[in-house]
């Protein structure tokens, strides 16, 4: 399997990466962001537990998301591979997604790939994103520098654990998109001939 984590603060490219990486490897992008969006568009029992973190621009807990994951990965969409949009984003959520790539599939995290952008461009990004994207955490400055605080505070240290494994490669998430696309790739193509 691939099994690629794209990695980075709110704002930073993953989910417009993910797309072009879902086509060329054939490997489908899990956003969590997304699932829970889905969640909350549909009223369900998830969308409620997530909807007062969510609006606040805080990560959803780990336990909740973590089972997420696992009902999402139980569909069986990805047999090459998966692509991680936004998960994991804390260190137990990284040690939880080693462990169920083990039980399921006696597989592993091929690579992270970290998006690297400064704080005041994602808030740019991100205000500029509000005004089409109908989310409402896009709109108000403050839940945009909450989120970016949160990545920060809870997300960042996940670098740790894959440092550890030698699965990390930063990548410079400002420029081009399709040279962005580039360097991700060739990151990836090291990351499985290493393997
Ligand atoms: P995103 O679309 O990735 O920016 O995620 C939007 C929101 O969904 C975040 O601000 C969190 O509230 C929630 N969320 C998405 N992924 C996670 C995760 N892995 N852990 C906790 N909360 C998450």
């Amino acid at each position: 399997m691939l099994n690629i984590v794209l990695f980075g603060p709110p704002g930073s490219g993953k989910g417009t990466q993910a797309k072009f990486l879902e086509e060329k490897y054939q490997t489908p992008q899990i956003s969590t962001g997304d699932l829970f969006r889905y969640n909350l568009k549909n009223d369900t029992d998830l969308g409620k537990q997530a909807r007062e973190y969510m609006d606040k621009g805080s990560l959803v807990p780990d336990e909740i998301t973590t089972n997420m994951l696992i009902d999402e990965l139980d569909k069986g969409k990805g047999p090459k591979g998966y692509i991680f949009d936004g998960y994991p984003r804390t260190t137990s959520q990284a040690e939880a997604l080693d462990k169920i790539l083990e039980d399921k599939f006696e597989d592993e995290v091929t690579v992270t790939v970290a998006l690297v952008v400064e704080d005041e461009i994602l808030v740019q990004r991100l205000l500029e994103r509000g005004k089409t994207s109908g989310r409402a955490d896009d709109v108000d400055e403050d839940i945009i520098r909450h989120r970016i605080t949160e990545y920060y505070t809870k997300t960042a240290e996940v670098a740790k654990h894959y440092k550890a494994q030698g699965k990390w490669v930063e990548i410079d998430g400002v420029g081009e998109i399709d040279e962005i696309t580039q360097k991700l790739i060739e990151a990836i193509n090291d990351a499985m001939i290493n393997e």
